[in-house]
């Protein structure tokens, strides 16, 4: 196979911005989406919009296999190829880091990794495969179940998390690590999926123009004909929460096929017929709720709008719960005043607000149920020896108004950022110093004063300010603007009045709104509406979504404190792994094939800081390969170490070297030979294809 020289950014005649924005345009052109800085090293994928012939065939599937990254064009099959290698023979956790903006390609690389690993690790069993022991057949079955659940997991996920926005018609609006366990041989024995920050808001509030979330418009579909009948479920534009956005067709997606697979998911990993149906009431229920009006009944708060009494009705039987009781907490609140319990009613702009937090609260909990019905499916069959973590984590986002929601996703990719800067940058120098070879230290922007500020606790940084605001009692958007102003003095925080803030993160300047941000963070259902889940609902499963707590004075952890957590816990987990890294790029606006245009492109080259991740990798050596390795695979190219060497390998990869012609421009390392220039390794393998 003859080497694509341009396939390696790292060997640019020169490096800005521009070059690597050309080099990835006129590799585009040929239908040439992947590209890598240092082979094998981070991939780019720019998305082609469209299915390009024999990308992802079986065929070329098995030509990565076993195979290393030069000796085959740049592909996240290689990537995923290196990832499983590397964890046979270290036995050490592996991850794959998978990110870009939205709409750039993550989930459908970060598919096509799971899809290569489960394909080849150890084998299931083939039909007619003559096997003696059964014990081991047994083994292979459940192996070949987990990987199923694997895949399948993807689309269940998928429906219940994934929406059409302006930008992806198939966004993930939650984060995801998936974690594929190994037994001591390579051979898969479980997985596990950890999810990061549903985007609830969108059950009710979805913008124009876009969708909420995949599985109500799938179960509208199957309503219509004739399956699950008795949601009694209508067209989409029956229901407000899907009547406001104005959308209700994905292009290319059909959503009865859709619920056809979900459902499919949902039998695979191991849902029951009744806990299906429970679903689906949650489901149902939320789309009725939205269509429940409220009117001013004066100074006694509010009813419910006459027209609205069917949905109330329908919620009821959803939840199997007494309507009369429904009515009365979509409609009140209970106060504590000096020990004592008060019903209050609420105005009909409150009991809006209630009866969205509601909705919202019901659909969240049903998704962490999913993740836990999931989990428990994949849960290994054996004793796990190691990992490989796939991470597919919401991008870099800034919109025209920016809520807690981007806070949390900004502060996501500046702590992901850090990781990357770290692990790449301290694994070079940590392998140049072990080596014994010089290094030239390469400065890459620190976003560590952005991380600080926003997760520090002393000095007080943002999210502690909000935690901190949303256990006052009289505290507003209003005095949460005022602290902050008072207390973060940072060079990457702006105060912008008493409405905005900016801050400035590695990516470009961000204003968030402060307005809505202390409930969003405080995020808690009414009483009245949780003791109504608790004990009034006479489903089982939705029962089950809101346990009661052990009784505790505590306040439950705030939305940021546990994001914090998460976060914390994921970069522990992932500062353990040895890290690949996937850079997904996107070439337009508009989700069209073959439309390639810099400025953007050149905007993502910027913020994912790809040109110093280039020069980080020409300042070093571009590759280095272990002795005995790069011995066997270029011994045939010098008579004088042809076939078992001298008995030293160094000088005898020397030899090898010089018997191409090279004489400088590579460095003996401890274990390792260190070449400076890619063309090196690109002479050594065509003179190795002319033998
Ligand atoms: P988000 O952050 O919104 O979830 P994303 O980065 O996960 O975005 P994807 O959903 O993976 O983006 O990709 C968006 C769309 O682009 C896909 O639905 C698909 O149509 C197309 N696409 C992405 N990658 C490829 C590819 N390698 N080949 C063909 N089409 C692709
Ligand atoms: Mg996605």
């Amino acid at each position: 196979m003859p080497i694509d020289h341009s396939s390696d950014l790292v060997l640019l005649k020169s490096i800005s911005e521009d070059s690597i924005v050309d080099a990835l345009e006129s590799r585009y052109k040929k239908d040439q989406i992947y590209s890598y800085i240092g082979t094998g090293q981070v991939l780019l994928a720019v998305n082609p919009f469209k299915l390009i012939s024999n990308l992802y065939t079986p065929a070329t599937l098995n030509k990565y296999k076993n195979k290393r990254p030069y000796e085959n064009p740049p592909h996240v099959y290689a990537l995923a190829e290196k990832a499983y290698k590397e964890l046979k023979e270290t036995h050490k956790p592996q991850c794959v880091l998978v990110s870009g903006e939205s709409g750039a390609g993550k989930t459908e690389n970060a598919k096509k990794i799971m899809e290569y690993i489960t394909n080849v690790a150890v084998p299931p069993p083939l039909p007619g495969n003559k096997r003696k022991n059964k014990d081991k057949t047994q083994k292979d079955d459940a192996a070949a179940s987990i990987k199923d659940k694997i895949l399948r997991s993807n689309v269940l996920l998928e429906a219940f998390g994934n929406a059409k926005t302006l930008r992806n018609d198939n966004s993930s609006r939650f984060g995801k690590l998936m974690e594929i366990l190994f037994d001591y041989g390579g051979g898969i024995v479980g997985g596990k999926v950890t999810s990061y920050l549903l985007e609830k808001i969108r059950v009710t509030q979805a913008k124009e123009g876009e969708r909420t979330f995949h599985i109500f418009y799938q179960l509208c579909a199957a309503c219509a004909r004739g399956e699950y009948e008795e949601l009694g479920l209508g067209t989409p534009d029956c229901y407000n929460y899907l009547l406001r956005t104005g959308e209700f067709k994905v292009n290319r997606m059909n959503d009865l096929n859709e619920f056809h697979a979900t459902e499919q998911s949902m039998d695979a990993v191991g849902f029951t017929t009744e806990e299906k149906g429970s679903l689906f009431k949650v489901c149902a229920a939320i789309l009725n709720l939205g269509n429940v009006f409220f009117v001013d009944a004066g100074s006694e708060g509010s009813d419910i709008h006459p027209d609205s009494n069917e949905a109330v009705a329908w919620v009821a039987f959803h939840l199997c719960m007494d309507e009369g009781i429904l009515r009365h907490n979509l409609t009140h609140r209970q106060i504590d005043v000096n020990g004592e319990e008060f019903q209050k009613p609420l105005l009909p702009d409150d009991a809006t607000r209630a009866r969205d937090a509601l909705a919202m609260s019901l659909y969240a909990n049903a998704f962490s149920d999913i993740v836990t019905k999931l989990n428990k499916s994949m849960a290994s069959t054996g004793a796990a020896s190691s990992r490989i973590g796939i991470l597919d984590i919401y991008g870099f986002e800034i919109f025209e108004e920016n809520s807690m929601e981007q806070l949390h996703i900004n502060y996501c990719n500046e702590k992901l950022q850090q990781l990357f800067i770290e692990l790449t940058l301290r694994a070079e120098q940590e392998q140049y110093a072990k080596e014994g070879i010089k290094w030239e230290p390469v400065q890459y922007f620190d976003n560590e004063p952005v991380v600080k500020l926003i997760e520090s606790k002393r000095p007080i940084g943002l999210l502690t300010l909000l935690d901190e605001e949303s256990i006052m009692p009289r505290a507003t958007d209003d005095t949460f603007a005022a602290k902050c102003e008072k207390h973060l003095k940072n060079n990457h925080f702006l105060p912008l009045g008493r409405t905005h803030f900016q801050i400035k993160h590695y990516a470009g300047d961000v204003v968030y709104a402060n307005a809505g941000m202390l409930e969003k963070n405080k995020d808690q259902l009414n009483k009245n509406l949780t003791a109504m889940l608790q004990t009034d609902v006479q489903n089982d499963y939705i029962k089950s979504l809101y346990p009661r707590a052990e009784k505790s004075f505590k306040k439950p952890p705030t939305v940021s404190t546990q994001f914090k957590k998460q976060m914390n816990d994921l970069m522990d987990n992932l500062g353990q792994c040895n890290a690949h890294y996937v850079r997904t790029l996107k070439p337009n606006d508009s989700k069209r094939a073959g439309v390639y245009e810099s400025d953007m492109v050149k905007n993502q080259v910027t913020y994912l800081g790809l040109k110093e991740n280039v020069i980080v990798r020409r300042a070093g050596y571009a590759v280095r390969q272990n002795y005995d390795e790069f011995f066997q695979r270029y011994r045939l190219l010098s008579e004088d170490v042809w076939p078992f060497g001298t008995g030293d390998v160094v000088a005898d990869c020397e030899t090898i070297l010089r018997s191409i012609g090279i004489t400088s421009g590579y460095e003996r390392g401890q274990t390792m030979i260190f070449l400076r220039e890619p063309t090196t390794l690109f002479a050594l393998e065509d003179a190795r294809d002319d033998r």
